[in-house]
This record gives structure tokens, sequence and C-alpha cells, in this order.
């Protein structure tokens, strides 16, 4: 049938025994093949849980998960848990064998019964990950960075049609994660690889993912395409789990000059312009934070503080007079 749905969850819920609510509440979702999925969340509002769900890790208390159509079994009724379709990297994947090669490592995951074969793709593998210029070295020796390449390459050799990724690019610094995220972006145009992927950071869900899934105390409260819920989220907690924004109340939102009907004024940095003004009037810069081709800039006025970028570096200094004028702001 055309109409099954790749990958979905039906009302599945799974809550941990003890003394707080913890876990997830019954969810629905569906999971689009070919795309990247990003499930964004705070800490222990449930992300892992879900993904482990997915996987079949964990047997949900309630619901059921459907790959394809057939109901994904849990870890008491199967011998080697996780759907064989399926396979989750995260950032303890230490299966790797440290004293041996990079190729090795990797050609491991595959058959001796067609060498030829496991030659090629292993080959193929490690040139989508950028990775042929490091296959003789030892992963002993890798940064962080390139031991999670390895683990992420060991488990695309295979071929699984989903790939679950559980924050694996926390310990990768920022430089290299970049590479990483597009080189995974790469390979799910050209082979239609399914990604699942969780994370809290929002450059990194926003540049990597067609659809979002904003989890809350094991809740879905919201889903959609990054670009739409970045720009106008339905919830104060996904906005602030989306951008570095200012949260203002009615009072601190009116020096700004935005009169809200709500409780809270939501205002992303890049929202804000301002210029100079004559002296003790206005805000007064208080930090110039430096990021490279722009910088954030704090500002303060009456005890209130209001973060904004600064597209031209240099051009304000600690103690300036500015106005500030808010271009688009968010009611909640
Ligand atoms: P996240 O990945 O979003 O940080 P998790 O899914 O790991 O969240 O955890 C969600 C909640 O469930 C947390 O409050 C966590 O402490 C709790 N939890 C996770 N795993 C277990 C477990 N095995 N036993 C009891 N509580 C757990
Ligand atoms: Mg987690």
């Amino acid at each position: 049938m055309s109409d099954t749905p790749f990958l979905q969850a039906l009302a599945v819920s799974k809550i941990y025994p003890g003394k707080q609510l913890s876990g997830v509440k019954p969810t629905n979702m569906v999971v689009q093949p070919g795309k990247i999925t990003a499930i964004i969340g705070e800490s222990g509002s449930g992300k892992s849980t879900l993904l482990k769900l997915l996987y079949g890790l964990l047997s949900p208390d309630t619901g059921e998960v459907q790959f394809k159509g057939e109901r994904i079994w849990g870890p008491e009724e199967k011998l080697i848990p996780g759907h064989d379709a399926m396979k989750m990297v995260t950032q303890h994947t230490d299966d790797l064998n440290l004293f041996a090669k990079v190729w090795d490592n990797v050609a491991a995951m595959l058959p001796a019964t067609d060498l030829a074969a496991k030659q090629h793709k292993t080959e193929q593998v490690l040139k989508q990950l950028n990775m042929l210029h490091m296959a003789e070295r030892r992963v002993a020796d890798l940064s962080g960075g390139e031991k999670q390449r390895v683990a992420i390459a060991r488990a695309i050799i295979t071929r699984p049609q989903v790939l679950l990724l559980d924050e694996p690019f926390n310990q990768v610094d920022t430089s290299f994660r970049e590479g990483l995220q597009s080189d995974i972006r790469q390979i799910v145009k050209e082979t239609g690889l399914t990604v699942i992927m969780v994370s809290h950071d929002p450059a990194e869900v926003l540049s990597m993912a067609d659809a979002l899934i904003v989890l809350q105390n094991g809740e879905i409260i919201e889903h959609g395409h990054p670009k739409a819920l970045y720009q106008s989220p339905r919830n104060l907690y996904t906005a602030q789990l989306l951008s570095n924004c200012n949260v203002l109340t009615t009072t601190e939102a009116r020096l700004c000059g935005v009169d809200i009907k709500k409780e809270h004024a939501v205002i992303y940095p890049e929202w804000i312009k301002i210029k100079v003004v004559t002296p003790n009037k206005g805000w007064t810069v208080k930090q110039v934070l430096f990021k490279g081709f722009y910088e954030d800039l704090i500002l303060e006025q009456r005890g209130v503080s209001l973060r904004i970028v600064n597209e031209e570096p240099g051009k304000y200094t600690e103690g300036d007079k500015v106005a500030v004028r808010v271009g688009k702001w968010l009611e909640y």
C-alpha cells in the first residue's frame, strides 16, 4: 500500500517508574522517508527515549511503532535489540576497535563472502564521509570528531534504511561538525537514507533538518519545517530552543517601543536595528561580543538587557548610547 507511512509512532508512550513523571507520553508521529527529521528539546524532555522507542531498543507501555506498516519488536521479543533495517549512533558509540585501522573498522561490518564488493563499498563509504585519506590510520590516534565519522561510516556501510543519531556531534568541535553535517546531508540526498536525529543545538537542526519535532516534558508540542518553526514558533519554549532570543515582560518591551497584549514579547537578536544617539539617552552598549564577521551586542537600559546582532563589527564600543528599532516580535 502506497499510503502506509514509512515509520510512525501510534500513541506510543514510555513512562519510567519513579517519583517524577518522566519519559514519553502517548505520542503520534510520522517520519518521511529520505528526509532528515530532527527531534529537539531541553535536556530530560524525552528525546533519547523517543529515539529508542522508534528503534525498538525500548518496549512502549502503550501504543506501537510501525515500520512500513509492521509493528516494531521490543528488546524482549528479539535476540538482537533494534530493528534490522536501522542503525543508531550516539556520542557513546564505543564499539570501535581502537587498535585497528579505520579501513578495517569500517570493512569489518560487511561479510567476507564477496571481497571485491567489500573493498568497493568500504572505499565508497570512506569517500562519502571524506575519510579516505585516514583509512590507514589507527582509530586510537584519531580525534573525537574523526572517531564519530568512523562510527557513522560503520553504521551506513550496511545500508540501513534509517539512521538514528542521538547527539553524536556533541564532542565534535564546531569546525569539524559543519563538515560532518553537510556530508550527512549529501549522503541523504544521494542515497535516500532516512535520518532521525536528536539534538539540542539550534544551529545544527536548523541547517540539517527537513522536519523538526519539538519535545517538552515527554510531549510533542509542535512540529513542522525548521524555517517555519523558527520564524513563527507557536510556543515560547520553541522560540527559546531555536534562538538566543530576548524574552521581555510587557513593561520591558515598552522600553523598546513594543506594545504587546500578552505576557511576553520575544525578540530575536537580528530583529533589532540600532543607531547612535546623542549621549545620556536610550540604551547603553554594555558588551561587545566578537563573532568574526558579526558581533553580538548586549545593550542595557534601566536594568533591562537586550541582545542584538550587529553586522558592522567595530562600529560600536562599550559605553556608546544607542536607540533601538524593533522590526518584528512575537507575543506569548
Ligand atoms: P533527553 O534525551 O531529552 O535528555 P531522556 O529521554 O534521556 O531525555 O529522559 C527523559 C526523562 O526520563 C528524564 O527525566 C530522565 O531522567 C528519565 N529517564 C531516562 N531514562 C531512564 C531510565 N532508564 N530510568 C528512569 N528514568 C529515566
Ligand atoms: Mg538524550
